[in-house]
């Protein structure tokens, strides 16, 4: 889960890190009175959505001006009226995909003055299984272009989980950065604080873009992106109330609400499966095939009918889908009754698009009499190889 820009700001002032004051509004009216909050001379308005490359972003319409999601401003006036402009609308990055992403929320910081811009990160290395950090000089700009071009510019380390995070951990980051004097002892305390919200916190990525080095000498936290662990999200109840579900795809919301393993892809193939391995081999063949699967779906070992419904329900409201394979191996799960729940679910919301069945396992002759009977136009696959050929050919034509 990842929560917004102010949000991480406010929970990593907590832990001690600086960070700008700042405001968050959900209304132009409230933008005024936020920015007077704060005392300039420079003020800077942020939109609020879970992707980055906002500064570089642009607005899908003309009104919110030719400037990106992050703009500075001369007086409270001049910041009101960025905020006005730029919430309701649609912001483009390289992160958001083309379709964008709404603005519903802005965040008023105060403005600070930078020398330097520094990237840093920490995040869980599945290689080492253990917490690094990422640190650049190359700060503001997209880490992915340095790794690619300069990657002797990039400073990658682990910490070893039984002793922690250690003052020379945070010395290593100082002197690659390139801080000095006060600097260092700035940075080993806030490279601490970060690793203790990381931990404490049940984050995996943890990225600061810019770290920067103020005209003061200090550092400061400028911009701030979190995600946390799903599946520690149960542990940390005031890390749940900051879920924004309008930042989620909808589709991917409701699959939650039905403990269904749901995620959405580009292609054009509606996927419904048991068993993870299943799913990604259901992907893998319909990209042999030719095609694209339009999602990722297990519906589980112990799916009810109820669940097949909603799982079918969710995959045939996606536009982009233009047939559906159901590839089921019933182990646990019952042929019968998957072929039950998709005979309701198509009841329910009728078949636009064609759709194979291929079912396997415990119970398959009920299950296949089930939708032989059903007089839906279902089209049959005797193994996963020939499914998704009927599939791919039934779109594709
Ligand atoms: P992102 O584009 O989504 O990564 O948003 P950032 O918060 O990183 O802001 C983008 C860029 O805007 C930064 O790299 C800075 O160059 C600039 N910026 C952000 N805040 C300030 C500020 O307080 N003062 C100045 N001078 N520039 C800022
Ligand atoms: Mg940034």
């Amino acid at each position: 889960m990842n929560i917004h820009e102010y949000q991480a700001k406010a929970l990593l002032r907590s832990y001690g890190a600086p960070v700008s004051d700042g405001r968050a509004v959900l209304k132009a009216e409230d933008a005024k009175n936020a920015a007077s909050q704060l005392g300039g001379p420079l003020w800077v308005v942020k939109a609020q959505i879970h992707a980055g490359g906002r500064g570089k972003g642009k607005f899908v319409e003309p009104e919110a001006g030719e400037k990106g999601g992050v703009r500075l401003a001369k007086s409270v006036e001049e910041a009101a009226e960025q905020a006005k402009q730029m919430l309701g609308k649609t912001l483009v990055t390289h992160q958001t995909g083309p379709a964008g992403k709404q603005v519903n929320r802005i965040y008023i910081e105060d403005g600070s003055d930078i020398t330097r811009e520094l990237y840093l990160a920490l995040l869980v290395d599945r290689q080492t299984s253990r917490v690094s950090f990422v640190c650049s000089t190359e700060g503001g700009m997209d880490i992915e272009e340095v790794a690619a071009h300069t990657p002797e510019k990039i400073l990658s380390f682990s910490v070893d989980p039984a002793t922690g995070y250690q003052a020379y951990h945070g010395r290593r980051i100082a002197f690659s950065l390139g801080l000095t004097g006060n600097q260092i002892k700035q940075c080993v305390k806030l490279m601490g604080d970060l690793y203790r919200a990381f931990i404490e916190k049940d984050m995996e990525m943890l990225e600061i873009n810019p770290l920067i080095v103020m005209t003061d000498g200090n550092l400061k936290v400028l911009d701030a992106k979190l995600g946390f662990d799903n599946n520690a999200l149960y542990r940390q109840p005031d890390i749940m109330e900051l879920r924004d579900t309008t930042e989620e795809d909808p589709k991917e919301l409701e699959a939650s609400k039905f403990d269904l393993n749901y995620i959405a892809l580009d292609g054009e193939i509606g996927c419904m499966v048991n068993g993870a391995g299943l799913a990604m081999a259901t992907m893998d063949i319909i990209k042999l095939y030719g095609a694209e699967p339009a999602n990722f779906l297990d519906v589980g070992g112990g799916a009810t009918k109820e669940k097949v419904t909603e799982a079918f329900k969710i995959i045939t409201s996606d536009p982009n889908v233009k047939g559906i394979l159901v590839n089921i191996f019933g182990g646990i799960m019952r042929c019968d009754v998957i072929a039950e729940g998709v005979i309701a679910a198509v009841k329910e919301v009728g078949l636009q698009v064609p759709l194979v069945v291929r079912l396997e396992g415990t119970n398959v002759e009920k299950g296949k009499e089930i939708i032989a009977n059903s007089g839906l136009n279902v089209i049959a696959g005797d193994n996963l190889s020939d499914a998704a050929q009927k599939i791919v050919k039934a779109v594709k034509g």
